[in-house]
């Protein structure tokens, strides 16, 4: 994958002189948001910027490890109104990992109604919006946190890597991937990941915090979904999930507790297209993986108002929870008569 070279130089001019800059991510940030998001901001700040990053919404509590997190500003705990004030002070707008700003859910408005600021791109979403003075939308690129590895890599050299960015930018493209295991996975990333190791990180140490530091309910939650609630249809090939608030409370459900549920159905033989289906108040939050050349990003776009990668989307339901699983069996059909299923 390369960086192109006009992109690099523009950003370069941006970045000639200091800047005040907001870095944001998307509603319900996950390691990659976070990652790219704090190395970016460690990186800038090394070099002159002031920086302030801003989610709209709290990360899982199993990514409190993660080194730069803590500064974050929560934009829908923040009654300071510290996100505002940055935001209009701004000359600089970093948008990171997300590709339409409605993924910004409440804090959409401010990014974009903040006329005087230059918002950037840096992503790896397909379909970007045209929301963006400059836009590194790299699809190909596994996660964020690589193409912010090797931006930094290509405009301030590997050895501005410190090893706590080193530790952010590797959860983040160890979460994207499934461990290294899902697409876009090139001998390039694997230099990337060399580089990060040379800086002293501990890789079992990340790999324990992220995936072994879950509580009790989540593991029993799991064991629920999979055994209750998960139904498998369409010969064998796609399956369905779901979780009400109700289902959710019994396992004393804390934000994330459900991430990583919508794969495991993928480990079946001839499956293609696993669905999850999570209640929150007034919306149903849908979660979609497939294998191969299943794009669900379509699927997602079509039927669910949302988007994402080819093998890994999401979107929202607005209807209860039966009628939603009954709208996305009957889009799975629509979809198979297609030939695109
Ligand atoms: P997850 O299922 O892990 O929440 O999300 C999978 C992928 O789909 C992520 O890349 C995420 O950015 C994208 N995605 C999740 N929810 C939405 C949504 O509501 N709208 C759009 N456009 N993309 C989403
Ligand atoms: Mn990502």
């Amino acid at each position: 994958m390369e960086i192109a070279k006009d992109k690099l130089s523009a950003l370069g001019d941006m970045l000639s002189y200091p800047r005040k800059v907001v870095i944001v991510s998307h509603t319900n940030p996950d390691g990659d948001a976070i990652g790219s998001s704090v190395a970016w901001r460690d990186v800038l700040t090394a070099t002159g910027h002031s920086v302030t990053c801003i989610l709209p919404n709290r990360y899982p509590y199993y990514l409190d490890f993660m080194p730069g997190i803590k500064d974050i500003i929560i934009y829908k705990h923040d009654a300071e109104g510290r996100a505002a004030a940055a935001v209009k002070e701004a000359d600089l707008i970093f948008c990171l990992d997300f590709h339409t700003l409605t993924r910004l859910d409440a804090l959409s408005d401010l990014i974009a109604s903040n006329t005087t600021a230059e918002r950037v791109l840096i992503d790896h979403h397909l379909d970007p919006t045209t929301d963006f003075d400059l836009m590194l939308s790299y699809p190909q690129s596994s996660s964020t946190s690589y193409l912010v590895a090797r931006i930094i890599e290509e405009m301030f050299g590997a050895g501005s890597i410190t090893r706590r960015m080193a530790e952010d930018l590797f959860v983040g493209m160890m979460t994207d991937t499934g461990n290294f295991a899902f697409s876009f996975i090139t001998p390039d990333l694997f230099r990337v990941l060399s580089l990060l190791c040379a800086t002293g990180i501990d890789v079992p140490a990340i790999h324990n915090n992220v995936y072994n530091s879950f509580t009790e309910g989540r593991a029993r939650l799991f064991g629920y979904v999979i055994n209750r609630k998960m139904k498998i249809f369409h010969g064998g090939q796609v399956a369905h999930m779901s979780l009400t608030e109700q289902e959710m409370r019994r396992f004393w459900f804390q934000q994330g507790d459900s991430e990583g549920f919508v794969n495991y159905p993928l480990t079946i033989r001839k499956m293609k297209m696993s669905a999850i289906f999570i209640e929150h108040h007034d919306f149903i939050r849908v979660s979609l993986r497939s294998r191969g050349n299943i794009d669900v990003n379509l699927f997602a776009s079509r039927y669910f108002h949302g988007g994402g990668h080819k093998n890994a989307a999401g979107g929202k339901s607005f209807v209860p929870m039966e009628e939603t699983l009954r709208h996305f069996e009957e889009s799975v059909s629509a979809f198979a008569r297609e030939g695109l299923l």
